[in-house]
């Protein structure tokens, strides 16, 4: 079975663009703001949507499962406050859950959460739990910049966080550590915020001891961790100079990098320096990057055949592709078991 971690619903249907619209014009007239209820997306348009786009290339290249996020350039949780974020984040994780209704064989649900810049953490929980108990999400989003590209918040070590991994820990939920819209001009989202977001907060996990008040806590670094595998023996040299254990001991129980690097030597490098059990299959489809590489002559963002043409072996293959996701996302192997899988 082949499992992709990291996908969102870049494809919803058009009104959800539209009332997002509306809502944000809401917030200078106040007589433009939209109800949830006025938001009307029906089934087949779900599916078409689906069935047109992730569906159809899941197919094509050959993975079975996608864990299934709302999109993450739209959480955009510094527009807005806290009301804002808590009702787009209700409609988003909604409709994903009604993709993972639609296709059960082939979606499964992760949060996004209703942050906003200053606001406690501790307000996202309600959304949290709605999503894993009522919808049977597996894992969360957690932005550790809400403020987008200004880095408002404290690091993803501080207090200021613990009532979410508190939570986390106890309803056994990884947490996909993933920014949303940079609007810091010197930042591009998907190029630069992204990765230097993943960067940052693989280095905030490296100089705290998070991971000795939360020995269960699993973070998930997308976009093959940013800089983080390339620069290992920077970050392993740090961690000695700062009298930390060696990384493995570390971080490596807890921190986990996806495949969505989008050629070859990247993911050759992924697998040469970063553990295979640390590794969890995703392409992050459809994205950031949607295009065809003129040098393979396949799109960008078909990982699988990078996993496929790197050294690993079979077993490490199956791991990367599902037995990894499973360790990681016990509510996700839980929901496979509970099928025969
Ligand atoms: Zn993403």
């Amino acid at each position: 079975m082949i499992i992709d971690i990291h996908g969102h619903y870049t494809t919803a249907p058009k009104p959800l663009e539209d009332w997002r619209n509306r809502q944000i014009a809401g917030l200078k007239d106040p007589s433009a703001a939209p109800k949830a209820s006025e938001l009307r997306i029906s089934d087949d348009e779900v599916r078409e949507s689906i069935e047109k786009n992730q569906l159809a290339k899941m197919k094509e290249r050959g993975s079975d499962l996608t864990v299934f996020s709302p999109r993450a350039s739209f959480m955009a949780h510094h527009i807005g406050n806290f009301e804002t974020s808590s009702t787009w984040a209700a409609i988003c994780n909604e409709l994903c859950h009604r993709v993972s209704r639609l296709f059960p064989e082939n979606f499964i649900g992760a949060a996004m959460l209703p942050q906003s810049p200053g606001v406690d953490p501790r307000t996202c929980i309600p959304e949290l739990e709605k999503c894993v108990k009522e919808y049977g999400f597996v894992a969360i989003n957690l932005n550790p910049d809400p403020s987008g590209g200004h880095w408002t918040s404290p690091p993803l070590s501080d207090r200021h966080w613990y009532p979410i991994y508190e939570k986390m820990v106890e309803l056994e939920i990884p947490a996909m550590i993933h920014v949303s819209t940079s609007c810091n001009a010197c930042f591009h989202t998907t190029g630069a915020h992204y990765l230097n977001a993943d960067t940052t907060a693989f280095m905030q996990c490296l100089t705290s001891d998070l991971f000795r008040d939360f020995p269960t806590l699993k973070f998930v670094i997308p976009h093959g961790g940013g800089a983080v595998p390339y620069h290992w023996g920077r970050f392993r040299g740090l961690a000695q100079e700062l009298k930390k254990p060696l990384l493995k001991e570390h971080l490596l129980n807890n921190v986990f990098f996806d495949t969505c690097v989008y050629h070859q030597p990247g993911i050759d490098l992924l697998a040469k320096v970063i553990p295979v059990d640390n590794i969890l299959f995703a392409s992050e489809m459809i994205g950031a990057v949607r295009g065809i590489d003129p040098e393979t002559g396949h799109y960008y963002d078909d990982t699988k055949r990078y996993i496929e043409a790197s050294a690993l072996s079979a077993e490490d293959r199956h791991k990367v592709y599902e037995g990894n996701a499973r360790r990681v996302y016990p509510r996700l192997d839980r929901a496979l078991k509970a099928r025969g899988l």
